[in-house]
């Protein structure tokens, strides 16, 4: 490989890969307009017209905000390589005085706060254009700027350290380097994993006990049929930010919590809560959080050894208008997380697929050990609360979606 090839390979991946936004773009919405008149019949006589129509423009929207956010990330992204961007933070961050560590450690802060910096106005018009104009908005801005700011502590707290243990690992621990990063990331992943219900989580949202009634009836009676240990039932403050409902669990082993956000206790009738609970009892039940995790730790490896590879090779600097650094391990670091998600876009709709079979399984799970009617019930509101589209388009809905369409999932869950 030469260094001007790799140029030619990360400009053809991206042409590529923006292509394909594009393109994904233009036929949801389009798709989503042209079903926009009428509901589809599977929901003719749960869903209004009013409520149809109002997802249709929310998901036509978002998808065209999506397409201004990708256009500038992939202008920020040839602004730090081949215009020569991240040359210059290389060149100024050496000039600082820092140490070998320092001098990394300036440089991956330095590219975070030109992307997060970059990423804030999409964030504001995000929240408090789009989601206000649609009813979804409840946070101030006052709110917005104290989550921000803690998310940056939250980030420096946690992300520095890991980053800096990965830098010395890489600069100190010859050949195999990898490896060891590989053994941090996992360590570092299962610390997030037990600190995030107790101590990130509280710094955002207050968490209360889920009170006595009906449904905490239900639930209880539930975790017990399914032989699942109760650590703790929560209800989420979600509606100090968003209308949006959800509901989830956290952490692992012994400290793991079941939390529901207020939003969907006020708006799902108590059969309704059991059976979306019964959906998320399903992933762990059929072990989907544990392949997932493997999954992840697997990819990680791999990507892992990856950069072990290119970060000596010549022509990953050079092909990417950085000067080729093999004494600061953060330039092929930081090189490396940049350039990565224009290749592997093309993952994009095989993950998909797996985690689309998983809410498939899922719901067969919630469907045996609660009701199939209740989940079916608590779905089409979910969508018609959150306003999801009903009508996605399928190449579109193939390659991002995490969960399978409405219509499809619902009418399995009625064969059921
Ligand atoms: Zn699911």
């Amino acid at each position: 490989m030469t260094a001007a090839l790799f140029t030619a390979v990360f400009v053809a991946a991206l042409g590529v890969s923006l292509a394909a936004k594009l393109w994904l773009a233009y036929r949801q919405t389009r798709f989503v307009a042209g079903h926009r008149a009428e509901v589809p019949p599977a929901f003719a006589d749960r869903i209004a017209l009013a409520a149809h129509q109002k997802a249709a423009d929310y998901t036509v929207a978002r998808t065209r905000f999506g397409v201004i956010e990708t256009g500038v990330e992939a202008l920020l992204l040839l602004a730090l390589t081949l215009a020569g961007g991240l040359a210059v933070l290389v060149g100024w961050t050496a000039s600082l005085g820092l140490g070998w560590l320092g001098t990394d450690l300036a440089l991956i802060v330095a590219v975070a706060l030109v992307a997060g910096i970059i990423g804030l106005p999409f964030s504001y018009v995000n929240t408090f254009g789009i989601e206000a104009k649609f009813g979804f908005n409840r946070t101030t801005r006052a709110l917005w700027l104290a989550d921000i700011a803690k998310g940056v502590a939250v980030a420096a707290v946690l992300g520095l350290p890991l980053t800096a243990l990965v830098l010395w690992l890489m600069r100190t621990s010859g050949s195999y380097w990898w490896l060891w990063a590989w053994l941090a990331w996992i360590a570092f992943q299962f610390l997030v994993l037990a600190l995030y219900p107790t101590v990130i989580a509280p710094l955002f949202n207050k968490f209360s006990p889920l009170p006595e009634g009906p449904a905490r009836s239900a639930i209880e009676a539930l975790l017990a049929r399914c032989g699942f240990a109760n650590k703790g039932l929560f209800v989420m403050d979600g509606s100090r930010r968003s209308s949006h409902g959800n509901a989830f669990f956290t952490g692992f082993g012994r400290a793991k919590r079941i939390v529901f956000f207020d939003t969907l206790l006020d708006r799902l009738a108590p059969d309704e809560i059991e059976a979306v609970l019964a959906h998320e009892l399903g992933h762990f039940r059929l072990h989907h959080v544990l392949k997932r995790m493997a999954w992840s730790a697997a990819l990680a490896l791999f990507f892992l050894a990856l950069l072990a590879m290119l970060a000596s090779a010549p022509w990953f600097y050079e092909g990417l208008g950085v000067p080729v650094s093999p004494e600061r391990p953060g330039v092929a670091l930081i090189l490396f997380f940049l350039a990565l998600p224009v290749f592997t876009f093309m993952l994009g709709p095989l993950s998909s697929l797996y985690s689309r079979r998983h809410e498939f399984e899922a719901d067969a799970f919630a469907a045996r050990n609660a009701s199939a009617t209740a989940l079916v019930h608590a779905l089409v509101k979910l969508y018609e609360d959150n306003a999801s589209t009903l009508t996605p388009d399928p190449v579109y809905s193939a390659v991002y979606d995490s969960h399978p369409p409405a219509a499809l999932r619902i009418a399995r869950l009625r064969t059921t």
